[in-house]
């Protein structure tokens, strides 16, 4: 009896111990609370066959949510792999080719939400442990490639695009696996390397090493999301301007509904780099202009759309803060930009309606909003079926509504919604959306992904953003 008592006292106090550490590392109160609440029970049991259950499922409640609090440090260090590739192809094919890897010093990420849970992106990777096969990390995305290969262009024309992707940096041997979707939209392996953590040919220096300012808030990163803002087309003597521009577009943000009420969950960085020049290239007027990432407008023919092949270069400057998302803020007062989900957001600094911009596009990049509206001079004209569902949370073809918004509209709402008086404010089903006027449906009548209107996020949309929030700050 006396030997059991002894084993028993060990054992309370592996597991007070077990239980603490886990409740530091994870801050879950619920754990906390049962842990408060069996221990004045098994105090008062005197059966020991009772007492052994108790133990038991204390034992395995404790010991299962250790494992998930240990699995990041069991797997990764607390800084990043950035694995560079080479996406090339056409309109009907495409082939991943290895670059460089990099060792970098931050991980702006959590340390608990490492496997995607949203399904967004037409694209997506995945980490394994290479011995075991045990998922480790994932992540959905989008690039500029993808929009490419809807542009006549790729139809006669093979092109190659830098792309990136940043995980916490693995401990052992991985297994690197790119999927891309299929026809049906279901993912399709596309590609897998294997990469040793102690290969030689991992480049550890910053390629671009620069100053890197907190604008905004000091959570940790694991428990926030980081935002890197880089300054393309800002001169030397203009850094003080993008300084101000940066705070100026922080306020953008965080007076934007819902990311105001997670502004304590919300890091921004500033990093000061200047380009040789002022503004950016206007290749349709034959402007050009010598900037950091050679950002230029009339991407694929549209004048407003702006954005940048350097991948490279943003990202060598990134690496500098710790980010979750990259938002380039362009030096110049003509409108544009562009958002690709997991990829970057780009506005411009000085046009009167830049707030808008910049909340629209970060709506692109950060939460995997489509575009709403549907008259439009973008090129990108098939990148939506009609008998497929898209990705998007926002917009439906109601080929799969169910998974979409269906469960936020009145009984009395029909679907599809006429875009009338009655249904203004009212979230339904309207026709018109991502850039098509029939087959594709929108949550609401105006929302800032359909229109100039700054902070007027649907709740769709809303909705969307909050759950991207959700994900980056636990
Ligand atoms: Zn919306």
């Amino acid at each position: 009896m006396v030997l059991e008592w002894a084993t028993i006292s060990i054992w309370l106090f592996i597991t007070i111990g077990s239980f603490s550490v886990a409740f530091i590392e994870c801050k879950k109160l619920l754990f906390n609370y049962l842990f408060h609440l069996f221990l004045p029970i098994f105090v008062a049991l005197n059966d020991r066959i009772i007492m052994k259950k108790i133990l038991l499922i204390i034992s395995v409640l404790v010991f299962s949510f250790h494992g998930l609090a240990q699995s990041f440090d069991s797997y990764f260090e607390k800084y990043s792999m950035r694995f560079d590739y080479f996406r090339t192809g056409n309109a009907n094919t495409e082939l991943i080719s290895n670059d460089i890897i990099f060792q970098e010093p931050h991980w702006g990420g959590s340390f608990v939400n490492l496997i995607d849970t949203f399904n967004y992106g037409n694209y997506k990777f995945e980490v394994l442990d290479s011995v075991s096969g045990k998922l480790l990390f994932s992540k959905g995305f989008s690039s500029l490639f993808f929009e490419w290969r809807y542009t006549d262009e790729a139809k006669f024309l093979n092109r190659s695009f830098s792309e990136s992707v940043i995980f916490p940096f693995p401990k052992k041997t991985i297994r690197l696996v790119f999927y891309i979707r299929n026809q049906s939209m279901a993912w399709e392996k596309q590609y897998e390397t294997f990469i040793n953590p102690t290969d030689y040919a991992i480049v550890k220096q910053l390629a671009f090493p620069s100053q890197s300012f907190r604008i905004h808030n000091n959570a940790p990163s694991d428990k926030a999301l980081d935002i890197v803002i880089l300054p393309e087309g800002y001169t030397a003597a203009e850094m003080q301007k993008f300084m101000n521009d940066a705070q100026r577009f922080k306020d953008y943000l965080l007076n934007c509904k819902p990311f105001d009420s997670y502004s304590s969950k919300i890091n921004i960085w500033a990093i000061a780099a200047s380009s040789m020049e002022s503004g950016t290239d206007l290749p349709g007027q034959n402007i050009w202009k010598n900037t950091l990432f050679d950002s230029h407008f009339y991407t694929f023919g549209t004048e407003r759309y702006l954005n940048t092949l350097n991948n490279k270069m943003v990202r060598h400057l990134a690496a500098n803060a710790p980010y979750d998302q990259i938002y380039i803020l362009v030096n110049t007062d003509k409108y544009g930009g562009a958002g690709i989900f997991n990829y970057y957001s780009i506005c411009t600094s000085d046009h009167e309606n830049s707030d808008f911009v910049f909340v629209h596009e970060f709506g692109h990049g950060f939460a995997g909003l489509a575009d709403e509206y549907y008259t439009s001079d973008v090129s990108t004209d098939g990148l939506y079926a009609v008998d497929l569902e898209p990705w998007e949370p926002n917009i439906t073809t109601l080929v799969a509504f169910d998974k979409k918004w269906k469960s936020m509209l009145n009984a009395q709402t029909p679907v599809p919604t006429p875009a009338t008086e009655n249904f203004k404010s009212s979230v339904g089903v309207f026709e018109g959306a991502g850039y098509k006027a029939k087959g594709v449906y929108r949550p609401k009548m105006e929302c800032t992904m359909k229109s100039v209107r700054y902070n007027d996020f649907c709740e769709v949309c809303t909705n969307a953003i909050i759950q991207m929030l959700e994900f980056y700050s636990h």
